[in-house]
Order: C-alpha cells, then sequence, then structure tokens
C-alpha cells in the first residue's frame, strides 16, 4: 500500500473541557487542545500491516441524543459512517468494532439496532459492536436477553469515569451480579476508568472470573502526567490486573491526554509499559475515533503507534493491529468496499 497523505490541520478541533470528561467519552486528562499535530511517518512495511479498530463511536445526533455533548462542544457535531471510511481512507483497516457512545438511556437499544444495521452492510468495516448498558440496574438480566444470542454483540460498556459513577461504583454487589452474567451469556465488559482506580478493575475481575474484561485505552493513564506516585499506582493496577488472565488491553484513546506538540516519544512510555504489563498477546489496537482528533487524525495516530512499535517483529505487529482483536472478539471475515 502506499504511503497515504497526512492531514496536518482539518478537523476545526479547539476546547475538550475537563467537565466533558465526565462522558466517558472523552480521556479525563483531555484540557485544552489546539491543532492536531502532523502525523509521524512510518515505513512502508508497517502501513501494510492489517488493522481491526477495536473501538469505533459513530454519533448522528439526528438520531441520538448524547447529554454529555453540552459539556463537549468540540465533539458535538455528526460524526457518521461516511466520516469514517474519510478518516480511514489510505489506511488498511480491514475490520472495526463499534464502541457505544453514551445515548440517553431510553435510546440505548436504538443505537444497539442502529449498528447492527451498519454490522449487516457491506459498505462499512464494521462487524461487530460493544453496547450500552447498566449492569447494576434492576432490568439488566432482562435487558440483555434481546442480544444473548446475537454474535455480533460482543458486550458492554458503562464508563466508570464520570461524576455517576464515584471510585467503588464498579464493586458494588448489584453491579457485579450484572458483570457475572454477562459472563454466563459469553459478553465481555469493557472498562473505561480513572488511571488511580485500576484497584476497582482488579477487585471486579476477580469477582467475576467467568467474564471477560477489555480494560481501554492503557487505563486512561494521562501521557503528560511526570509524577511518580499517580504513575505509580496506575502501573502497579495495571500490573494486577494483568495477572487476571480474563482481561485484556486496549492500546488507545491516550492521544486525547497528549500536549499539543505530541511527539511518539511522549506516547511511548504508557504504550510500552501496557504492552509489557500485558504481553503482546493481550493488547489489541483501537483508533477511538473521533475522540483521538482532539490531538490527531486516526492516521497519525496509527503511526504513532507504528513508530512507538516499530523495532517489534512483524508478528508481533500483527498481533497489536489485528490478530488479538479477530482472535479475542471471535470477528467473522468481511469484504467490503469503501
Ligand atoms: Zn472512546
Amino acid at each position: 500500500m502506499r504511503r497515504r497523505e497526512f492531514l496536518g490541520s482539518s478537523a476545526g478541533l479547539a476546547a475538550a473541557s475537563l467537565a466533558g470528561a465526565a462522558s466517558g467519552l472523552v480521556s479525563p486528562a483531555v484540557s485544552l487542545a489546539e491543532k492536531p499535530k502532523p502525523g509521524v511517518k512510518s515505513a512502508e512495511s508497517a502501513m501494510s500491516l492489517p488493522i481491526i479498530d477495536t473501538h469505533q463511536h459513530l454519533w448522528d445526533l439526528s438520531k441520538f441524543k448524547l447529554p454529555w455533548q453540552a459539556e463537549e462542544p468540540t465533539l458535538a457535531k455528526n460524526y457518521l459512517p461516511a466520516d469514517y471510511l474519510a478518516a480511514i481512507a489510505g489506511q488498511n483497516v480491514v475490520q472495526s468494532v463499534y464502541m457505544e457512545v453514551d445515548v440517553e438511556v431510553s435510546q440505548q437499544h436504538a443505537e444497539a439496532e442502529y449498528v447492527l444495521e451498519l454490522c449487516a452492510r457491506d459498505d462499512n468495516p464494521m462487524t461487530a459492536a460493544v453496547i450500552s448498558g447498566r449492569p447494576a440496574s434492576d432490568d439488566f438480566v432482562s435487558y440483555m436477553k434481546r442480544y444473548e444470542k446475537n454474535d455480533r454483540i460482543k458486550g458492554i460498556r458503562q464508563v466508570l469515569h464520570g461524576a455517576s459513577t464515584p471510585p467503588g461504583y464498579c464493586t458494588a454487589p448489584a453491579f457485579v451480579r450484572g458483570i457475572q452474567h454477562l459472563g454466563t451469556i459469553g459478553k465481555s465488559f469493557d472498562l473505561c476508568m480513572r488511571s488511580d482506580d485500576m484497584g476497582d478493575a482488579v477487585k471486579l475481575a476477580t469477582l467475576c472470573p467467568e467474564t471477560r474484561f477489555i480494560m481501554d485505552h492503557c487505563g486512561n493513564m494521562s501521557v503528560t502526567e511526570t509524577k511518580p506516585a499517580p504513575r505509580k499506582i496506575w502501573l502497579d493496577g495495571m500490573k494486577a490486573l494483568a495477572e487476571r488472565p480474563n482481561v485484556v488491553c486496549k492500546v488507545s484513546g491516550i492521544i486525547a491526554s497528549a500536549s499539543v506538540k505530541w511527539t511518539p516519544q511522549e506516547m511511548a512510555p504508557v504504550v510500552l509499559d501496557t504492552i509489557k504489563a500485558f504481553g503482546i498477546d493481550r493488547v489489541m489496537f483501537a483508533a477511538d475515533w473521533p475522540v483521538c482528533t482532539l490531538r490527531a487524525q486516526f492516521g497519525q495516530w496509527v503511526d504513532c503507534l507504528n513508530e512507538i512499535v516499530k523495532d517489534f517483529s512483524e508478528a508481533d505487529r500483527r498481533k497489536l493491529f489485528h490478530d488479538n482483536a479477530k482472535a479475542f472478539y471471535a470477528l467473522p471475515d468481511k469484504k467490503w468496499k469503501a
């Protein structure tokens, strides 16, 4: 595949407020942003590796209400399937997995139906989805009923780093019961939480050994955090979590916490610590588009990660960008044309 051209200045990106972090769709560490910087070019060989994007958002504001966007004006516009196709143009994306976008609770089923239709079509790379749910709710078991036999619905996420989910929220008995239920029906749970709440994740994964977990976004460690104490809390938690055999981790999201003039070197310690903790067989690439556009276009993040792992073997890079996701989510093949 020929070298892609880099988009250096588009996207009209301005501010990502700390309040917006409560939405769960933006890393808690995001602060004021300006324009994304030009990308870092990587080797031709790396560009040709197939990519499965395990964390693709969409938001069609004519269909869904996303209450968190009142506090997140930068991202408060439509991001439609055609926009995603434009974002991945020139990238070798062979599949994507949709990630829920924290719609109003009354629209959760509608969101799932929307993405199931996209999965069934051959004009986009989406093959599966992680949908929204409230594991602690009384009706969670009945809520999940209609998805139990649906192979395209791989799991559930409820973001845990907002104000409504304080530390300890996910270890309360009702929540734990909901997550244990996911294990009994073969669905996973995506953990998206504060970097200093890793201990809660370890407890939850221990209480739910039959449920498979995906830690989102390298545990949401800010790449600009330089104080040793928070870095240690995060890394100790990631190591403890990685000892649980039912947990894998997405290498994603951290670009949103980067400085405006980010470099791959700024991102490298969090990426490499994550991969070291979980091992190369339990990490998966994700773009977190369009949230990544707060700092980088899709291809710029791919290029950044390729630069960080350029000394890995091709087999290991394939695991990170493609093979692990295919195996973990048991994704079907999909032929599609842009
Ligand atoms: Zn996301």
